[in-house]
C-alpha cells in the first residue's frame, strides 16, 4: 500500500474522561494527508482535547490514534511529527523574532548559517521580511501570530495543529489572516488541523470540518455539505442561522410530520397573491419585525403556525423596500430542495 492512501490522522473509538466529565466520547474520524481540517464546536465540546490527544499532551482512556498510519500510544509529544500553534502564541519574550523562529532548529543542532537562511525563508512566507531582529514585545498581535506560525512551520512537521490561533485578533485582522493561513497551507502542503468555535472561520478555510457537540462529532463534511445539508438540528443551528420547522409548519412546508431546517436566506418574500413556482412550497403570514443589518435585513414573519426568519440582501437599500413593514401581509416561498430533513442528535 502506498502512503498516499494513509490518513494523516485517524481516531478509532477514542474516549477521554476527566473525572465525571466525558470530554471525548467514542470519537472516530480520519484526516487526509494535506487536508485543511477544522474541528468546530461550542466551548467545552471536546475539540481542544482532541487536538491535545493528537499532540500527545493527553492520552486516550480507550481507542486508538494513528498519525500517518502509526499507532502513537505511548509516543511522547516531541517524537510525534506534529507541531502546535497556540492562541497565546507562547513566544520567548527575551529572544528576537529570528531566535524564536530558529529555536526548534537550534535544539536539533542545525548550523547557524542554515538556521538563518531557513528563518529568512519563513519570514518571507508569513510576510514579516525585515523583522528578524525585533523582540516579540515590539510586534502587533497579528505579527506575533505570524511569528508563532513561522516557528512551527520551520520544523517542517507533517501535521500542524492550530488551537484558536486567531482568537485574540480583532475581526478585520482575523478575516485577513484566515485568507492568508489558507494560502500558506496550500503553499506548504502540510496537513492543518484547526480548532475554532467560529463557524465563519471554519466555513471559509476548511476542506472539511467536524462539528463537535458534547464530546461527539455530529457531522463531518465539506463546508457546503455541512451548511446545505445539516445532519442534525444542532448542526443546523450552530453552523449559520436556521429556521427549525416542527409540527404544523413542518407538515405544511416539508410535507411530512418530521423536523426540517430552512436557511433564512433561502426563503423569498413575495406579494400575497403571487403565483407559487413549481417545485416551491409556500406559506402566508404577516411581517412581525424588520431588523436592518447593513448588507442584509432580517425579516421575522408570523406565518400560520409559527415564526419564520427571512434574510434578504439589501440590494435596493434594504429596510425601505416596499412591503417590509410590520403588519404587512406577505407570502413566503421556498424551493423544496432547500427544506432539509434533520434527524435528532445521537
Ligand atoms: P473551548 O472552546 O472552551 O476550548 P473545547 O471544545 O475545546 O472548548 P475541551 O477543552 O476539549 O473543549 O473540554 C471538553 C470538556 O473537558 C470540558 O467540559 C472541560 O471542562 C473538560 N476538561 C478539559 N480538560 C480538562 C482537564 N485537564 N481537567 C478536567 N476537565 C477538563
Amino acid at each position: 500500500m502506498t502512503a498516499a492512501g494513509v490518513p494523516a490522522v485517524a481516531f478509532e473509538g477514542v474516549t477521554r474522561r476527566f473525572g465525571d466529565v466525558l470530554a471525548v466520547d467514542d470519537v472516530s474520524f480520519s484526516i487526509a494527508d494535506g487536508e485543511f481540517f477544522s474541528m468546530l464546536g461550542p466551548s467545552g465540546s471536546g475539540k481542544t482535547t482532541c487536538l491535545r490527544l493528537v499532540a500527545g499532551f493527553e492520552q486516550p482512556g480507550s481507542g486508538h490514534i494513528r498519525i500517518h498510519g502509526v499507532n502513537v500510544e505511548g509516543v511522547p509529544p516531541y517524537r510525534r511529527d506534529v507541531n502546535t500553534v497556540f492562541q497565546d502564541y507562547a513566544l520567548f519574550p527575551h529572544m528576537t523574532v529570528g531566535g524564536n523562529i530558529e529555536y526548534g532548529l537550534m535544539i536539533r543542532k542545525v548550523p547557524a548559517a542554515e538556521r538563518r537562511r531557513r528563518a529568512e525563508e519563513m519570514l518571507a512566507l508569513v510576510k514579516l521580511d525585515g523583522l528578524y531582529a525585533r523582540k516579540p514585545g515590539q510586534l502587533s498581535g497579528g505579527q506575533r501570530q505570524r511569528v508563532a506560525l513561522a516557528r512551527a512551520l520551520i520544523n517542517q512537521p507533517r501535521v500542524l495543529l492550530l488551537d484558536e490561533p486567531l482568537g485574540a485578533l480583532d475581526l478585520k485582522l482575523r478575516e485577513a489572516m484566515q485568507a492568508e493561513l489558507k494560502a500558506i497551507q496550500r503553499q506548504v502542503g502540510i496537513t492543518f488541523v484547526y480548532v475554532t468555535h467560529d463557524q465563519g472561520e471554519a466555513l471559509s478555510m476548511s476542506d472539511r470540518l467536524a462539528v463537535f457537540n458534547r464530546g461527539r462529532i455530529e457531522q463531518i463534511g465539506s463546508p457546503a455539505e455541512v451548511y446545505d445539508h445539516p445532519a442534525t438540528p444542532f448542526v443546523a443551528g450552530f453552523v449559520g442561522q436556521t429556521n427549525l420547522l416542527e409540527g404544523y409548519l413542518a407538515q405544511r412546508l416539508g410535507g411530512f410530520p418530521a423536523t426540517y431546517a430552512v436557511r433564512p436566506e433561502r426563503i423569498r418574500i413575495v406579494a400575497p397573491d403571487a403565483d407559487v413556482p413549481s417545485g416551491f412550497a409556500s406559506i402566508d403570514g404577516k411581517v412581525a419585525s424588520v431588523t436592518y443589518l447593513g448588507a442584509n435585513s432580517r425579516v421575522e414573519v408570523d406565518a400560520d403556525g409559527g415564526m419564520l426568519a427571512v434574510v434578504e440582501q439589501n440590494v435596493d437599500g434594504g429596510a425601505s423596500v416596499a412591503g417590509r413593514v410590520p403588519g404587512a401581509v406577505v407570502r413566503l416561498v421556498v424551493d423544496r430542495r432547500h427544506i432539509q430533513a434533520v434527524s435528532a442528535s445521537r
